[in-house]
């Protein structure tokens, strides 16, 4: 079968290697389509997100859907020509984390595509049926693999219970604060806000629902509340560009008792206004993946709540692998969700 490696920062080789064979307790899915994450990207330009290091030739992908092509013998409810879309994070079912129903949180977790766990640019993988979930002819295979990142935005809502009703403030409209557009949406937020620097961003976050969208760069808070009075409103945030601008108007404009939560991923260390945090006893916690999702966010998908398509700008072959990271890489091709077809 076919398979994509990373041999070297920004260099992508093509092999053929042979189908990963498929034990009695798994299942074995022929992908069909695959996000294009940030991470990916990442990896793809410096080998290694934080202290997860490419090593030797590695397949990256984790945003993936596709069709069963065997079952296991111990396997029960998968079947042959089923559409799935796969969960990459397959954690210990042991540990605390696990236990306590935040398997997110698993330090034993085998995630596909995070160095040595090989992703999903490859025509074949060989998976945990549990983590295998089978989506409905009217959902797309581009959706089914969509339900990663709407995963990560739904995760960040089940964090802020009580959110329906309020004023919220996203920040970052890439895939991830869109995904957060389309879950507020879904789940009928009061007011919604959204703020990026890039003005065509902000135009598909307004298509998408948003009630009130405006550019930041380079404004003290006190100007922009001028321009845009509903920040005075505000009671959750949540911060999707992960960049210290982001996290400083994050920070201005959450509410008295607002939560805010952080999902966007940035530099290891950045520089905070910390007396607001205290002053008006803002809840900041951070939302790492997803536990528990993606069967609520297939059936939002199921039931037309949520689209995912909208934000998706480029489509490449996984032979064409390389031009899909040249585009998230190219500030003018305004790529927001990239989408390898196999
Ligand atoms: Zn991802
Ligand atoms: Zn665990």
């Amino acid at each position: 079968m076919k398979a994509v490696f990373l041999k070297r920062p920004g260099e992508l080789e093509t092999r053929d290697i042979p189908e990963p064979e498929c034990g009695p307790d798994m299942v074995k899915v022929r992908i069909k389509e695959v996000g294009l994450c940030g991470s990916d990207v990442h990896y793809f330009n410096h080998g290694r997100v934080g202290k997860n290091v490419v090593v030797s030739p590695h397949i990256l992908g984790h945003e993936s859907s596709g069709i069963v092509t065997e079952t296991g013998k111990k396997v029960r409810g998968l079947q042959v020509g089923h559409r799935v879309s796969i969960e990459p994070g397959v954690p210990c079912r042991a540990c605390k984390e696990c236990l306590t129903g935040y398997y997110n949180l698993c330090k034993q977790v085998v995630f596909m595509g995070a160095p040595p766990n090989p992703g999903t640019f490859r025509e074949y993988v060989v998976h945990d049926p549990l983590f295998v979930h089978t989506i409905p002819d009217t959902v797309t295979f581009t959706q089914g693999a969509l339900v990663e990142p709407l995963s990560v935005a739904y995760n960040v809502f089940s964090n802020l219970p009580g959110a329906a009703g309020g004023t919220i403030l996203i920040i970052g409209a890439g895939p991830i604060g869109l995904a957060g557009v389309e879950m507020a949406m879904a789940l009928g937020v009061g007011r919604l806000l959204t703020a990026d620097v890039d003005p065509r961003r902000l135009e598909k976050a307004r298509e998408l629902g948003a009630d009130r969208v405006f550019n930041p760069a380079g404004k003290e808070f006190e100007t922009l509340v001028e321009d845009i009075p509903e920040l005075e409103d505000v009671d959750h945030v949540i911060e999707a560009s992960g960049s210290e601008a982001g996290i400083r108007l994050a920070i201005n404009a959450a509410g008295r008792k607002g939560k805010l939560a952080l999902v966007g991923m940035g530099s290891d260390e950045i520089s905070i206004p910390y007396m607001p945090i205290i002053r008006k006893e803002i809840r900041l916690f951070g939302t790492y993946r997803y536990a528990n999702a993606y069967p609520s966010v297939i059936r939002l998908l199921t039931h037309g709540n949520v689209k995912g398509e909208p934000w998706v700008t480029h489509r490449f072959s996984l032979d064409d692998l390389d031009k899909g990271f040249a585009a998230a890489n190219d500030k003018q091709s305004f790529a927001l969700k990239i989408m390898i077809e196999l």
